[in-house]
């Protein structure tokens, strides 16, 4: 027992700005208190061993895993899916819906919004995430365009409302007459925008940007492209300096090259890794469901009947190493973007997101091969992998 106060010791800690080696993180009443190279002497030292403690991760863009989807609208599923994303690393998550019919999303949203209230077993449901209905037919990826719907306050409201307030995210194509009310509204509900499954010129994109769009969904997947006549609005987003671009490392939605370009572009803190995962993650190939699709999983790879993308089967610990491995991103960069730019996105890195002083002590324990060891949230483990002792011994209170 130690009564809520001891030290995590790690061989490295991923601060914000930089690697401490050999350090000590003090967590009291499940908040990080102190980040030293040497303890105090009568408080119990955790030593995890040659490991990275880095902070725990945020997949603010995921749909399911392990059979399991968000428009299962099921609490039972939010555990799965709470309880998987531990595994990996992940503290909290957004529940992404993706489009289906009316009263199933408003179905879905409800439960995320009461999942959003409540204690999870594994990763902390954040908010709601709408990835549906709002999008035009060109770049609809696997999205079932019969439910495609107009964007109008009513249908804001009524989301907003099913999820109890809950609602972070809203991806839309901007590309319909009066989207810079309906952007600004979103705003005035302290909702953020983000372009998808769109058609948009560079000239809409930019214009959507400038009434309070704040970036791109999976950059350039589900998006009008870089044509040198036409910049589209994958250029749109890149070249707005304050636009966050979603990026779904997997080494399949996109070039490790093109992962290199959005780095130089949007830099470190504008880049944030997703995963967008559907119920197939976790799962062997085979045949799935995405809303109202059939999913083809091949290799881990997730496509429609027509050959489309489908989300992913990927993890945020297995991004971070792709972006560090493929497109050589600094790996204390490559954490940053799964843990505090995904958080400043959703105005909460004053408690999550990084290993700093007075934010909640939640953290991801990872080896060299980017394999995650345990989970910790508000200073107690949700996750220990088998065999991993440091922690399974411990008892705390
Ligand atoms: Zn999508």
């Amino acid at each position: 027992m130690n009564n809520g106060k001891y030290y995590l010791k790690a061989a490295k800690v991923f601060t914000e700005q930089k690697i401490i080696t050999q350090g000590y993180v003090l967590v009291e009443n499940s908040l990080i208190k102190k980040i030293e190279n040497v303890p105090i002497s009568d408080v119990e030292v955790i030593d995890l061993g040659d490991v990275n403690l880095i902070p725990g991760m945020i997949d603010m863009h995921i749909h399911g895993r392990e059979g399991c989807d968000i428009m299962d609208a099921k609490m039972s599923s939010m555990e799965t899916i709470s309880l998987s994303l531990a595994k990996y690393g992940v503290v909290g998550f957004l529940g992404t819906t993706v489009t289906a019919n009316w009263q199933q999303t408003l179905d879905a949203f409800k439960i995320v919004g009461q999942a959003s209230k409540r204690k999870m077993p594994g990763a902390q449901v954040l908010g709601a995430y709408n990835e549906g209905l709002f999008f035009t037919e060109t770049h609809k990826g696997a999205h079932n365009e019969k439910f495609f719907l107009p964007l109008t306050k009513d249908r804001i409201d009524a989301i907003y409302q099913a999820c109890q307030g809950m609602l972070k995210v809203m991806a839309l194509a901007p590309e319909f007459e009066d989207s810079t009310e309906v952007i600004q509204y979103l705003n005035s509900l302290g909702v953020k925008v983000m372009l998808g499954h769109t058609n948009a010129t560079y000239q809409q994109a930019k214009e959507a940007l400038a009434a309070g769009a704040c970036g791109g969904v999976h950059i350039f997947n589900g998006m009008s492209g870089i044509h040198h006549r036409d910049p589209g609005c994958a250029g749109a987003v890149l070249m707005n300096k304050s636009a966050l671009a979603e990026v779904i490392a997997d080494g399949i939605h996109l070039h490790p090259t093109i992962m290199q370009l959005i780095y130089a572009l949007k830099g470190p803190d504008k880049m944030a890794l997703i995963s967008d995962c559907i119920n197939a993650g976790g799962f062997s190939d085979g045949r799935y469901r995405l809303g109202e699709l059939d999913v083809f999983v091949k290799n881990g790879v997730a496509r429609t009947k027509e050959g489309s993308l489908a989300g992913s089967t990927l993890t945020l610990n297995v991004s971070v190493k792709n972006l560090v491995n493929m497109a050589k991103i600094p790996l204390l960069e490559a954490i940053n973007m799964a843990s505090l730019v995904p958080a400043k996105h959703l105005d909460l890195e004053n408690t999550l997101g990084s290993i700093s002083v007075n934010k909640r002590a939640c953290f991801a324990v990872m080896d060299d091969n980017f394999e995650v060891q345990a989970t910790i949230i508000d200073g107690q483990p949700v996750y220990v992998k088998q065999g991993y002792k440091p922690l399974s011994e411990l008892k705390f209170v």
